[in-house]
Formats: structure tokens, C-alpha cells, sequence
């Protein structure tokens, strides 16, 4: 079997446009401009490309954004009075503090200092807490997350009643992703670095998302034949061959599972750019509910 390759980037791309021409109806209608924050403390490279394509990908849609830079000795007072000046702003909808942050930081204090309205990650733990009670209306999605569920609906994944397993329990992506894997009705089963087994758990999904940060962790044999297989997984690998020196790979060892599985995401561009389409999407919905 050949897997049906799920493409991340042309889904996003479609996604992109939609918003974008929300923006516009919105902005005819007098509405505000939709305005992102991001706050980069630091200068770790990987976390300035992200904050970089964050940035364009919001002019391409007819948002405006705003770009913090604050240098790696920055202080937690000095980030909190950042975050508490960006709430109070008429111009900005939303506010990413881009992770991870330096380690005299407390991240959670500074997550929980931003306002429930304006977090467009859905970190704040008033926002996942809405996500994780039935019957709550949550006012965002986060955003790796929103962007797997996205990639199952338009490639119409069956879910209710799936078996769906979750690789990694991070608060960005794991954790969360299996909260909407259960609102959609699959059966989930969250893994992680001390689960035993590994590979004979993997084989009973039908739906496999891997969100671990090992490079080629996940091999043809732990793959049920035809299932749906999500990789989040961005990974840096040395590659002599290559010009850089060095290539992304996912958490798949992606050539083989692509042989035993029945839809796959390829890395780059599979659940990536839609963790960008989804920041957008989060923005816009914070500029109307703002309204
Ligand atoms: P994290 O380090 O916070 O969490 C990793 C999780 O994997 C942990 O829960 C850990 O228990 C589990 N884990 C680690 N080793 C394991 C093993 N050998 N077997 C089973 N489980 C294991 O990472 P994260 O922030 O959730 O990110 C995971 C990966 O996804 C990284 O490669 C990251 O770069 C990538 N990522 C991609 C996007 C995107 O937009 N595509 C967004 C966020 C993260």
C-alpha cells in the first residue's frame, strides 16, 4: 500500500485565502483590522523563523501585527508589564508570547497574565479548561492541535469511535490535541516517554499522531495497515548531502510508514502550516468577538 499524502500546505493555503477574505468583509463592514502581538525574549534562531513567518503570513491575510523583541535578560516584571500593556491595546487581538522562554522565566505566569480574550494560542489555563468540559463553548482552539483536527475533517477521517493514539502529553500539542480527538468521538489514548510498548499500542490506532520531538521515532511495523498517520514532529537532522549540512525530519521514519499507512503528513509541510493558518484563524475570531 502507498498512503495517501496529505497535503498540509495546499490545506493551509486554501484556509489562508478564506480568512483573508473574512478580513476583507469584516474591514468593509468597518470592522477593526486584526492585529497579532507576538513577544520574542531571546535569540534562539528556530523561535525567530517561527515569529518571522507568523508575521508575514498576517500581512498576506490583511492583518496587521506587531513585533517584540525583548533581549534574553529580560526580566519576568519587565515581560508582565509587556503582556499587560498588550491586553489594555485597542489594536491588538491577539497576543503570542512565542515559547519557549528563557529559563529565569516562569512561562505560566506569564501565559496566565495574558487576557483569556486576546490568547490566541489557547494556553491560558481559563481557555484549556473550556476546552476540557463538555458542554463549554471554548473561545479558541489551539493552534497544532486545530491545525491536525483540520487536516482529518477535510481528508474525512473517520473519528467517531476511532481508535486514536496520541504520541506525547505536552500542553501544546498532545495534551490538547487529545481533548479534540475526544470531542469528536474517538477513543484516544494518550502516550508518552514512560509507556510501555509503544509499538503494540500504536498498532491498535486507527488514527496515530506522533507529537514527540524524535527524529524517525515511528516505524512501518508499529503502523496498523491503512490507518491515518499525523506527524507534528519537527526535527533537525545532519545530513552531509544536503547544502545546509543538515534537513528537517518529522517523528515518522516517513519513507516506510508511508508504504503501510493509508494517509500520511509529510514533514515539511504537513500539520506546520496549519499551525500558522490556525493563529490567524484565532485572531480573527478574537477581532470579532471584540466587537
Ligand atoms: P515536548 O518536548 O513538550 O513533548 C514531547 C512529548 O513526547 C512528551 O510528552 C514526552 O513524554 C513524549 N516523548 C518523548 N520521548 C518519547 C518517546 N521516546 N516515546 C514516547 N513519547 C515520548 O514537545 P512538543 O512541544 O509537544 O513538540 C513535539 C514535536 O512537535 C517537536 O518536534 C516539535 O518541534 C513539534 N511541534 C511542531 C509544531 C508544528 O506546528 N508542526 C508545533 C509544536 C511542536
Amino acid at each position: 500500500m502507498t498512503a495517501t499524502i496529505l497535503d498540509g500546505k495546499a490545506i493551509a493555503a486554501r484556509l489562508r485565502a478564506e480568512i483573508g477574505a473574512e478580513v476583507s468583509t469584516l474591514r468593509a463592514a468597518g470592522g477593526p483590522q486584526p492585529g497579532l502581538a507576538t513577544v520574542l525574549v531571546g535569540d534562539d534562531p528556530a523561535s525567530a523563523v517561527y515569529v518571522r513567518n507568523k508575521h508575514k503570513a498576517c500581512a498576506e491575510a490583511g492583518m496587521h501585527s506587531v513585533d517584540i523583541k525583548l533581549p534574553a535578560s529580560a526580566s519576568q516584571a519587565e515581560l508582565l508589564a509587556l503582556v499587560a500593556e498588550l491586553n489594555t491595546r485597542a489594536d491588538v487581538h491577539g497576543i503570542l508570547v512565542q515559547l519557549p522562554l528563557p529559563a529565569h522565566i516562569d512561562a505560566p505566569s506569564i501565559i496566565a497574565a495574558i487576557a483569556v480574550t486576546k490568547d490566541v494560542d489557547c494556553l491560558h489555563p481559563e481557555n484549556v479548561g473550556l476546552l476540557a468540559q463538555k458542554g463549554r463553548q471554548p473561545r479558541f482552539l489551539p493552534c497544532t492541535p486545530a491545525g491536525v483536527m483540520h487536516i482529518l475533517q477535510v481528508s474525512n477521517t473517520a473519528l467517531a469511535g476511532a481508535n486514536a493514539v496520541v504520541l506525547g502529553r505536552s500542553n501544546i500539542v498532545g495534551m490538547p490535541l487529545s481533548l479534540l480527538l475526544v470531542s469528536a468521538d474517538a477513543t484516544v489514548t494518550i502516550a508518552h516517554s514512560r509507556t510501555r510498548d509503544l509499538p503494540a499500542l500504536c498498532r491498535t490506532a486507527d488514527v496515530l499522531v506522533a507529537a514527540v520531538g524524535v527524529p524517525e521515532l515511528v516505524r512501518a511495523d508499529w503502523v496498523k495497515p491503512g490507518s491515518t498517520v499525523i506527524d507534528v514532529g519537527i526535527n533537525r537532522i545532519a545530513d552531509p548531502a544536503a547544502k545546509s549540512g543538515s534537513r528537517l525530519v518529522g517523528d515518522l521514519a516517513y519513507a516506510e510508514v508511508a508504504e503501510r499507512a493509508g494517509a500520511i503528513t509529510p514533514v515539511p509541510g504537513g500539520v506546520g502550516p496549519l499551525t500558522i493558518a490556525m493563529l490567524l484563524q484565532n485572531t480573527l475570531h478574537a477581532t470579532q468577538a471584540s466587537q
